[in-house]
């Protein structure tokens, strides 16, 4: 990405009357902002407490109040149930996992980190059947996952991805390459070859983790939102641990922490996990007539096979929604400014969407907002439960947090329950990163390895047929 955009260029973008940049996310703008539940009143006592009200923290709550009744759960939330990554997404609910399989397989066998991604593939399912049964409508379509290579180093890319899936756990009909004439047709300009996985759905974020905090509190859970927790306590002597909060402290048996990309704010956590922005961009509905040139009627998540990706989705009421990293991440492990996108990151996104869907392009945008995910210095996702201090957490979901989160709330309810299961013995669990580098290493590292990124998407759309040495280097350096 080049990092001005030009004026002309930005003049360029259409762009509705109505634009917006921030504003948390175009997935709130359509539902208005949640009232805000009380805030924590004051010290309390709980079994269980839980620090960050997204997918991780609710799902936590859910599986656990689902499993034991009557334990006692308090979910502290600095702003409101979904405020982050949650509430932001593109809507993948997928059964992609980050992390290196040789990582995982080089502690636990191969035969675990297989046994990690079917239940990847089993959470899909559970997510839907989970929101279906409890009444949570969130516009979801399991349409699957389709994969664009658009130059012939991606096509080669995609071939090896496919074949070295394979080793891991997927199985032939799990992932693999598409007939020109598939059915149904989603046309994408300049598609060289394609790639399908069934285990995908098209969901609307927000709807999700709303449904699911109104579900949660309806079981006995409470949120309190407005409650910036600034420091976790271990178990101490008679002491149990704690969350620490202006409001008061909340002492429990077990306090989880499920804060993801804004971990770093938490006092003592600074470099555990690096807050990677994501950006994203949403049109107009496109009229029916621009519908039938791109066909899309499968409602398949999408994504391309760059170094420097994008992810997409086809809304409910007719949007292409496009997601990229955008600008990778602010010095000092920076503040989220309430979903506001740089300006670069805007235009990137949609010369994406321009190149990928020249019919949608004359489509004004209407949103543009970001979030941030967390990454792990060896951004392998990890669940971690220490008994002897009573602190826990789940994330580093890197990008694929949607599917993820319900598994890592599932299994957080299996160890807080001292349960020996198949989900506790996932060679995630208890799985640990070292910290990031101090400023300026993070910062440079993390621009570095996105500038080489694309420069070698660049590279390979114009000259090569294999995966550009300069990507290979990036991925050197950020020690995937
Ligand atoms: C733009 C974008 C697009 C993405 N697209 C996809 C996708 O399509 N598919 C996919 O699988 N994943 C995607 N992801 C990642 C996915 O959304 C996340 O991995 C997932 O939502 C993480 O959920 P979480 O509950 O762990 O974290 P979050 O949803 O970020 O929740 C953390 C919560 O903790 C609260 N909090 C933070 N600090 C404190 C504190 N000190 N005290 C109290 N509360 C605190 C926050 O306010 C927030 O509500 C995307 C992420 C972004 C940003």
């Amino acid at each position: 990405m080049r990092l001005i955009a030009s004026a002309a260029e930005m003049r360029a973008i259409p762009r509705s009357k109505e634009f917006r940049n921030g504003a948390v996310s175009f997935w709130y703008r359509e539902l208005g902002l949640p009232k805000r539940r009380a805030a924590l009143p004051g010290d309390a006592d709980y079994d269980v407490c839980i620090v960050g009200a997204g997918y991780t923290g609710l799902w936590t709550a859910y599986y656990l109040k689902k499993e034991q009744p009557d334990l006692r759960i308090a979910i502290l939330e600095r702003e409101f149930a979904g405020f982050g990554a949650s509430g932001r997404n593109g809507g993948w609910l997928s059964a992609e996992f980050a992390g290196s399989r040789e990582r995982y397989a080089k502690e636990h066998g191969k035969g675990a980190v297989i046994a990690l991604q079917r239940a990847m593939m089993a959470t899909v399912d559970e997510v839907i059947t989970v929101a279906k049964d409890e009444g949570i409508d969130a516009d979801i379509v399991k349409g699957g996952m389709r994969i664009v290579a658009t130059n012939h180093a991606q096509k080669a890319r995609l071939l090896q991805e496919i074949a070295y899936l394979q080793e891991w756990g997927y199985w032939p009909e799990d992932y693999y390459l598409l007939e020109p004439d598939y059915e149904p047709m989603l046309r994408v300009d300049g598609a060289v070859a394609e790639a399908f996985s069934p285990h995908a759905a098209r969901i609307h974020p927000a709807k999700l983790v709303r449904g699911l905090a109104a579900v949660v509190e309806n079981l006995g859970v409470d949120i309190f939102e407005g409650t910036a927790v600034t420091e976790l306590r271990p178990r101490k002597d008679a002491q149990r641990p704690a969350a620490v909060a202006e409001q008061g402290t909340v002492r429990a048996d077990y306090v989880i922490r499920a804060t993801e990309g804004f971990t770093a704010e938490i006092a003592g956590y600074r470099r555990q996990w690096l807050p990677m922005n994501s950006s994203m961009i949403v049109t107009e509905p496109l009229s029916p007539e621009v519908w039938k040139r791109i066909g899309w009627e499968g409602h398949e998540v999408l994504g391309d096979a760059a170094h420097a990706y994008i992810y997409a989705q086809r809304t409910a009421d007719g949007r292409i929604a496009i997601g990229g990293r955008g600008v990778p991440y602010r010095f000092g492990s920076g503040h989220d400014t309430n979903g506001a996108t740089q300006p670069q990151a805007i235009a990137e996104l949609w010369r994406a969407l321009a190149r990928l869907f020249p019919a949608a392009s004359e489509a004004p945008v209407v949103h543009a907002w970001s979030g941030v995910l967390g990454v792990p210095r060896d951004w392998c996702p990890s669940v971690y439960l220490d008994r002897t201090s009573g602190l826990g957490w789940a994330g580093g979901y890197v990008g694929s947090g949607v599917a993820t989160s319900n598994l890592a709330g599932r299994t957080l309810r299996d160890l807080v329950l001292e349960r020996n299961t198949d989900l506790t013995r996932l060679p995630w669990v208890g799985h640990r990163a070292r910290d990031w580098e101090p400023e300026p290493l993070r910062w440079i590292g993390t621009h570095l390895v996105y500038g080489l990124y694309r420069g070698a998407d660049r590279r390979e759309a114009s000259r090569t047929l294999e995966t550009s040495t300069l990507a290979e280097l990036a991925t050197k350096l950020a020690g995937r």
